[in-house]
């Protein structure tokens, strides 16, 4: 089974909706054993967009100290955070990675080139390949500039918006670049996360699919967190049983866990 959440928002994200209690709680209550709390920051984030990505590091730090200390004898809670990642941030990230005692870094496309792909703007005019290429094409950019992350978030998080999704998602034609990717993590050092937000958007599918899970652990990958992406209680852990089936079907024994940015791996 797996017993921690290693991707969720509380109000310290500019989405969350359920306060830092309400997901601890949650979690003691699904008994979970592991809580990384990976709230959204987004320096320059796309303008036209109205939630305020920005965090406030010291408000989350604080107050995260606080609930580590309250619930100490209940629950395992770590401080994480979920950076969207844009190339001429790398060196902003840097600098701002070690200003707080992190003890896990989620590296996320949630722009591509600029772009959200949550606004159908970004789809406007173009073939589904053209759109898919961009967007697998800026994370190799990505990475290329910055490495300072534990796991890349949500690596297919493009077909969540994508107006026909899952239809016409094929893990194959993507295949070559997604492999690119992939070795790039791997050979890093890095890992990816499964993010099981793919369920909560109706896609049957994790984020990133089966397919792709099966080809980085072919390829080598071990280094794998599992992450709910709840902005409220209702989805923390959500689908984990499934997922742990998914992982065990795409060869993987293991799931890691965070604490002070190292990696430590639990059975499934
Ligand atoms: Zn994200
Ligand atoms: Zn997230």
């Amino acid at each position: 089974m797996i017993y921690s959440d290693f991707h969720f928002h509380s109000t310290h994200s500019g989405d969350g909706e359920a306060s830092m209690v309400e997901m601890i709680e949650r979690g003691i209550e699904l008994g979970l054993r592991i809580l990384c709390f990976t709230e959204h920051m987004d320096f320059d984030y796309d303008p036209q967009c109205d939630v305020n990505f920005l965090l406030n590091t010291e408000d989350y730090w604080k107050e995260f100290l606080h609930y580590r200390e309250v619930y100490k004898d209940r629950i395992d809670l770590r401080f994480g955070v979920e950076l969207g990642l844009q190339p001429h941030l790398a060196e902003g990230h840097e600098k701002y990675l070690k200003e707080y005692p992190f003890d896990f870094v989620i590296g996320s496309s949630h722009l591509v080139h600029g772009i959200d792909p949550y606004y159908p703007k970004f789809f406007q005019d173009r073939t589904e390949n053209d759109c898919y290429f961009e967007y697998f094409e800026s994370i190799l950019e990505n990475i290329d500039a910055f490495q300072g992350f534990d796991v890349y978030g949500h690596i297919d998080y493009i077909v969540r918006y994508y107006p026909s999704r899952k239809e016409n998602y094929s893990f194959r034609e993507y295949g070559d670049i997604i492999d690119e990717i992939l070795k790039k993590i791997i050979f890093i050092g890095k890992g990816i996360e499964v993010n099981t937000g793919g369920f909560k958007y109706k896609l049957d599918h994790p984020n990133p699919h089966e397919d792709i899970l099966k080809r980085y652990k072919e390829l080598g990958g071990e280094i794998i967190t599992v992450g709910s992406d709840a902005h409220t209680t209702e989805y923390l852990g959500y689908e984990f049983s499934r997922t742990c089936e998914i992982l065990k079907d795409a060869g993987f024994r293991y799931y890691t866990v965070f604490k002070d940015r190292k990696s430590e791996f639990l059975k499934l």
